[in-house]
């Protein structure tokens, strides 16, 4: 199957950096669109040890409000109103860590020398990329995808053969971030060509994951057996492993063959 995203780790680490994660940020890349996941302390110079360029950088989403998931978005959005590769910054997330960005925001000094917007982030389309030459969602779309010609709203008419490539399968990444297992998880990652899922603890420690709110890698290798997912990748995992980070990706192939551990500036195609 052809790639369809670039995936780049960015940060890695539960809560606090180490000399060799920095805290959570994950780049996905569709064609000319980057989008960044959650944007820890630090995350614009991991985006620039990754050669990634902050060109066309212009949708941030914010898993929730914890500093180690959005502290980066003040030096961020400051270096982009320096370098001004971009004319537009989206920023989503919950109304909580849109506050919090917003509040950094006032500390730039400068005005945004882009459009800087924000928008809460709700179940459902939040998306969508290249439009068929301006035909809208619905029923003329339906027609021009079972093959017939029809005019476009400027008037020009338009043959399906003029804007449709070879057919593709479309592509699911399912990313989950701090959260306790619950099997209900399994659903939402159904199918997915790749879930990134957080394992902060080894499953010896699963009572202090629990108490923390948060998985071990046990329990994320449950959730991509139980969703059927391709390939399965670890992340944000405690610096209390530092030494034997080993032990969570071993627990986790135990369950679910195909899991691999995540390391900073790791570049995957999915
Ligand atoms: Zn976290």
């Amino acid at each position: 199957m052809s790639e369809t995203f670039r995936i780049t780790f960015l940060g890695t680490s539960a809560a606090v950096p180490t000399t060799r994660r920095n805290v959570s940020a994950t780049l996905v890349a569709y064609q000319d669109l980057k989008w960044l996941i959650d944007c820890g302390e630090g995350t614009q110079r991991q985006i620039m040890r990754a050669n990634i360029g902050f060109k066309n950088l212009s949708r941030v989403v914010l898993s929730h409000e914890h500093l180690d998931h959005m502290l980066g978005m003040g030096g961020l959005l400051a270096t982009l109103n320096m370098l001004q590769p971009v004319e537009q910054v989206v920023v989503h997330g919950n109304p909580t860590v849109l506050e919090r960005v917003r509040q950094m925001t006032g500390y730039i000094g400068r005005t945004a020398q882009y459009d800087l917007q924000f928008q809460v982030l709700q179940e459902g389309l939040v998306f969508t990329h290249r439009q068929l030459v301006g035909i809208p969602n619905g029923p003329e779309r339906r027609r021009l995808l079972a093959g017939e010609s029809l005019q476009s709203p400027s008037g020009q008419l338009v043959h399906p053969d003029d804007v449709l490539g070879p057919e593709e399968p479309g592509k699911k990444l399912v990313y989950i971030s701090d959260t306790m297992y619950f099997p209900e998880l399994s659903s939402v990652a159904q199918g997915a060509d790749c879930l990134i899922s957080e394992a902060t603890f080894l499953h010896a420690d699963a009572a202090l994951a629990a108490e923390a709110g948060h998985m071990t890698a046990a329990q994320a290798a449950m959730v991509a057996r139980d969703a059927g997912v391709a390939r399965l990748y670890l992340n944000h995992v405690s610096q209390r492993y530092a030494q034997r980070e080993h032990l969570l990706l071993e627990e986790a192939r135990h369950i679910f063959a195909h899991t691999h551990l995540a390391n900073d500036l790791d570049t995957i195609g999915v």
